[in-house]
């Protein structure tokens, strides 16, 4: 019997891949008449196909062997129509037996233990075939990232009880605050804010959450994939029922379409819920990056990691993006640590995506670092090999973060809206998608996704709050940390690259400062859609700026060139100021953009660049832009904590 070092000796060997490589199909391929089953399993002795009525439960109703083929690929032909049908694989290797689901199941029962035979033509939702990406522009781009959960969950949310925090959630049209016919709420809510992408918390099948049981007092955020190419049972209305969240996933997804809003998934390739899973049990040790001593290596921080170097987990990873961008028509994808990939497999899969009809489009984009020591010995798709990745592939800049709001690891670190001295200049930094700086290798400026806030660590709304009080009440309304939190916002969407926020940054969002509520109650986690009306005028400023951001296409160029057109003010400081021309021909609505940051209590008169300018936000109305407003010459004077954006007419 091998050791786990002489696996991975053998894994790395050249004439290992020779032997294995495989590039036809996989999975269930189904046909009214019969369906074939794939599996790549080249160390497995024997393998079986075991025949279930039901997603759980029942007596097995028949097994067969699988033969193998060359290249370690094991295929069996099930006469008949098969849809509806539940199996499972008995794989037998050195390392002993186990019953799995199919690492390329399309379908899985309840818990996503077996996995399930469909015929997508027969179970898609009505109209599913006219469903299309819609096409945003540039200067349209920007991120809401949100669970499924979180967005519905809330009973003042509008939403029927039985759709509460499920994919349906998002096809219900007009909901209202209570029903109050007044306040928008879900999607009533987001058609109006303005965004162009809604990005989702995981929504693969994930398995820290028990679906056969209520789900009113379960909660995670998913960061635990059990099976990648199957959607999430608890958020369907029927997980018993395997085809019930393929239709019902579909459904939020043409419903976001319909809307002109993208889909963003949350992939999380990088590391499996447990050691045991579809990939380990069909060819143990192959997909998970080993230790010189064969252990995993556990750059995840969760037990073990994806080896995406690994040609056939290479190909496994560039399958299940593809078929969720094409079978789910999805916009786009964040990386979950995309640190732990090598660089080669995110550019071969921008290449495949790029292949797709409207694929270019898609957006590409993940976090640049790891969770904790890797074995990757390739290069890592991370900050310092920025230069090394396609240039549609882009990354969290945690730069950006600190530098506006302060460490996120520390509660109580300052930063530029906080009055933190010397910060100014990485505010310019962040404005100019550090194209201009060495603290980030080469690359596009499109690259760079300027956030404050993610699901991980604190709300912007209670850092703020932490910053300033020793002891902060979250849910208080203070006027201090609102007009921060709207100088944060005004930040991000003046700045070149893709703003990205959590959903509920713009109703100032708080979990009463827990820093990680992954499995906290649903009560912390959900967005609280009563806090949308309380702060109805920060969603105002947000959606103004959004808009505002869509008429200067230049900032959200992908032109390398472009960060290089901006010209920083010589100002007092921490005042911030600058201006871009237009590029002639863009569809700019003004001539120049000129920008300015004050962190300060005070009210400075900065002075103009030559010409006419109309002021199109001034700090708490963003909206000014829309109608008629101050035509300003010489100098503008800057409100207490606030940004201001000027268009040269
Ligand atoms: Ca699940």
């Amino acid at each position: 019997m091998k050791t786990p070092a002489e696996w991975k000796a053998l894994f790395e060997s050249e004439a290992f891949a020779q032997q294995t490589c495989y590039y036809g199909p996989l999975g269930p391929e189904y046909s009214p008449a019969g369906t074939r089953l794939r599996l790549w399993a080249p160390t497995a002795r024997q393998v079986m196909v075991n025949l279930y009525r039901r997603g759980d439960g029942g007596a097995c109703i028949g097994s067969m062997p699988l033969e193998k083929g060359p290249q370690g690929v094991w295929s069996v032909y099930l006469p008949g129509d098969q849809h509806g049908r539940y199996y499972t694989f008995t794989v037998q290797t050195e390392t002993g037996l186990r019953e799995t689901g199919d690492p390329y199941a399309r379908a899985a029962g309840v818990n996503g233990n077996r996995s399930m035979i469909v015929d997508f033509a027969r179970i898609d939702p009505p109209g599913w075939e006219k469903d299309q990406r819609p096409v945003i522009p540039p200067e349209r781009r920007s991120v809401w990232e949100v669970s499924v959960r979180d967005f519905s969950q809330d009973p003042a949310s509008g939403i029927r009880p039985a759709w509460r925090g499920k994919f349906l959630a998002f096809t219900q049209q007009g909901t209202t605050l209570n029903s109050d016919g007044v306040h928008p709420t879900c999607m009533n809510y987001l058609r109006r804010l303005g965004v162009g992408y809604v990005q989702l918390m995981p929504i693969f099948d994930f398995g820290s959450v028990d679906e056969s049981r209520p789900l009113t007092r379960q909660y995670n955020w998913g960061y635990d994939p059990t099976n990648y190419n199957v959607p999430e049972g608890s958020y369907s209305t029927d997980p018993l029922r395997g085809e019930v969240r393929l239709r019902e996933c579909k459904q939020m997804i043409a419903a976001l379409h319909a809307a002109g809003i993208g889909v963003v998934m949350d992939v999380v390739y990088n590391h499996m819920y447990r050691n045991e899973n579809v990939l380990n049990n069909t060819t143990p040790y192959y997909f998970f990056r080993q230790n010189e001593d064969g252990s995993f290596s556990n750059g995840s921080g969760c037990g073990n990691e994806f080896a995406s170097e690994r040609p056939m987990a290479r190909r496994y990873l560039i399958d299940s993006v593809l078929y969720w961008a094409q079978e789910y028509h999805i916009d786009g994808f964040r990386f979950d640590l995309m640190g732990l990939y090598d660089v080669d497999t995110m550019n071969e899969l921008r290449a495949e995506l790029d292949k797709l009809p409207g694929g270019r489009s898609i957006l590409m984009y993940g976090e640049p670092w790891q969770g904790g020591g890797s074995a990757l010995r390739r290069y890592e798709a991370n900050k310092n090999n920025l230069s090394m990745l396609n240039e549609r592939i882009g990354i969290f800049c945690d730069n950006t973060r600190d530098a506006i709001k302060g460490g996120c690891f520390n509660a109580r670190e300052p930063g530029y809206v906080e009055g933190k001295p010397d910060s100014f200049w990485d505010v310019g930094g962040a404005v100019a998608a550090w194209c201009r700086s060495d603290r980030l290798p080469p690359h596009s400026p499109a690259q760079i996704v300027s956030y404050v806030s993610a699901h991980d660590n604190f709300t912007l709304w209670d850092k703020l709050l932490m910053v300033r009080y020793p002891h902060p009440e979250f849910t208080a309304t203070d006027p201090a940390a609102l007009a921060q939190n709207r100088l944060a916002a005004g930040i991000i969407l003046t700045s070149m690259g893709l703003p990205f926020w959590q959903a509920g940054e713009e109703f100032a969002r708080t979990k009463k400062g827990q820093g990680n509520s992954y499995r906290s109650s649903p009560a912390l986690n959900r967005l609280d859609w009563k806090r949308a009306q309380q702060f109805h005028s920060l969603v105002d400023y947000y959606r103004g700026l959004i808009g505002l951001r869509a008429t200067f296409p230049r900032l959200s160029s992908a032109d390398r060139t472009a960060p290089e057109a901006i010209r920083f003010f010589s100002l007092e400081q921490p005042l911030v100021g600058w201006t871009l021309p237009a590029l002639p021909g863009d569809g700019s609505w003004w001539r120049a953009l000129c920008v300015f940051y004050n962190p300060t209590a005070d009210t400075p008169a900065v002075p103009l660049p030559e010409g006419s300018w109309k002021l199109l936000s001034d700090g708490t109305s963003s909206s000014l832009w829309r109608g008629k407003s101050q035509i300003l010459t010489g100098s503008v004077t800057l409100a207490p904590c606030s940004a201001t954006v000027l268009g040269l007419i």
